[in-house]
């Protein structure tokens, strides 16, 4: 039997090293499954499968040897997310937070350590490293005469809070205490606990690998950043996918909610629903479809209430239900922040959350 090879599958997938076409056999197993033949045979139309490669291919996860965050499908390293496992030696204990918020100087420190390194300040407008002090400890670009303080143009900067405040707000949010507690405690009122957790979810989604494409998509990037042209009336579509224990929600920006129910209503794409957030059982590489809207309750003929999906499986799922069943009255443009927090919540679940939400927090809000 003649054997000619003509490609190398990347590794990672079904079927790696060299292809070979022989006279039955002329593709691995596995490696085409989303092939338009197989998928044919599966019911779907031609145009469908392409228009779900399309999709497949903006998002970073598209069909078989994607991207994933950047990283071919095969090789994501889920160490480059901040290990979810293993505590890590930065890990703050209560002595060492005593320690921070004892001076405002030390509270300081900490956010400093974030917002510069090495200490080296630069125009946050124009980059120029060149600066000028002036009275009042900031300092003035010599480029664009640009004047500004340590946290200009920063989510710290977008709420009346302290360093010190911001300390205890970040342990208190981090804990999961309820609003009216947390206003009670830092004597501060309810709506401004609601503006910093709002800011914090913020910041999060600035940290995002999908950030841009949310921004794109309507969600407000934050104090600061141009606020969306309309208002958003659902949310966008998130895959969900389960790398190696982290839990990724990807922005899909070529999926619609109306699209979501044509596949439900065509091609028998279960979903379930909790409150007004929809999701679906599995579609392409993801685990499921997320989303939050209006467009998904057409008539009350429309149910969403398929049993037993693989998600439901899932500890994140039930993380997100639980977090999400105490918020009445969830807004379709809130779901992303809510969604994102409880990624970050996830993928860090056995380590100290206070040094990465400062660390979001001291990042420069996007211009959107
Ligand atoms: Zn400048």
């Amino acid at each position: 039997m003649t054997v000619r090879r003509f490609g190398t599958i990347p590794p990672g997938l079904p079927g790696d090293g060299p292809w070979t076409r022989s006279p039955r056999r002329r593709i691995p197993v596995g490696f085409r499954v989303t092939g338009v033949r197989r998928l044919s045979r599966s019911g779907l139309s031609g145009a469908s499968i392409a228009r779900g490669r399309r999709i497949g291919r903006g998002s970073r996860l598209g069909g078989c040897g994607g991207l994933v965050a950047g990283n071919p499908y095969g090789e994501f390293d889920t160490k480059k997310w901040p290990d979810g496992n293993r505590k890590s030696s930065d890990d703050m204990d209560v002595i060492g937070f005593n320690d921070l918020v004892s001076s405002k100087q030390a509270a300081r420190r900490f956010f400093l350590d974030f917002c510069w390194k090495n200490h080296q300040r630069f125009c946050p407008r124009c980059r120029e490293r060149k600066l000028y002090r002036v009275s009042g400890g900031r300092r003035r670009c010599s480029r664009c005469c640009y004047t500004f303080h340590d946290f200009s143009r920063r989510f710290l900067n977008s709420c009346a809070f302290d360093c010190r405040q911001w300390l205890w707000f970040l342990k208190l949010f981090e804990l999961e205490v309820p609003p009216r507690d947390m206003a009670a405690q830092l004597r501060v009122s309810y709506p401004t606990v609601l503006k910093g957790q709002d800011i914090v979810r913020r910041a999060i989604v600035a940290q995002a690998l999908d950030a841009t494409l949310l921004h794109r998509a309507g969600v407000w990037a934050g104090p600061g950043g141009k606020r969306p042209e309309s208002a958003m009336r659902d949310s966008p579509v998130f895959g969900i996918i389960d790398v190696g224990g982290v839990v990724i929600c990807d922005t899909l920006p070529e999926l619609t909610p109306e699209e979501l129910l044509l596949f439900k209503c065509n091609f028998r794409l279960r979903t379930a629903s909790f409150g007004r957030v929809v999701y679906t059982a599995p579609y392409r590489n993801y685990l499921a479809m997320a989303c939050c809207g209006p467009s998904l309750w057409p008539t009350d003929l429309v149910r969403h209430e398929d049993k037993r999906l693989p998600l439901d499986a899932t500890d994140f799922w039930g993380l997100v239900k639980q977090r999400l069943g105490r918020v009445r009255g969830l807004p379709p443009v809130q779901f992303p922040l809510y969604l994102k927090e409880m990624e970050l919540r996830y993928n860090c679940r056995n380590r100290d959350l206070l040094g990465v939400l400062a660390k979001a927090l001291c990042a420069f809000v996007p211009d959107g």
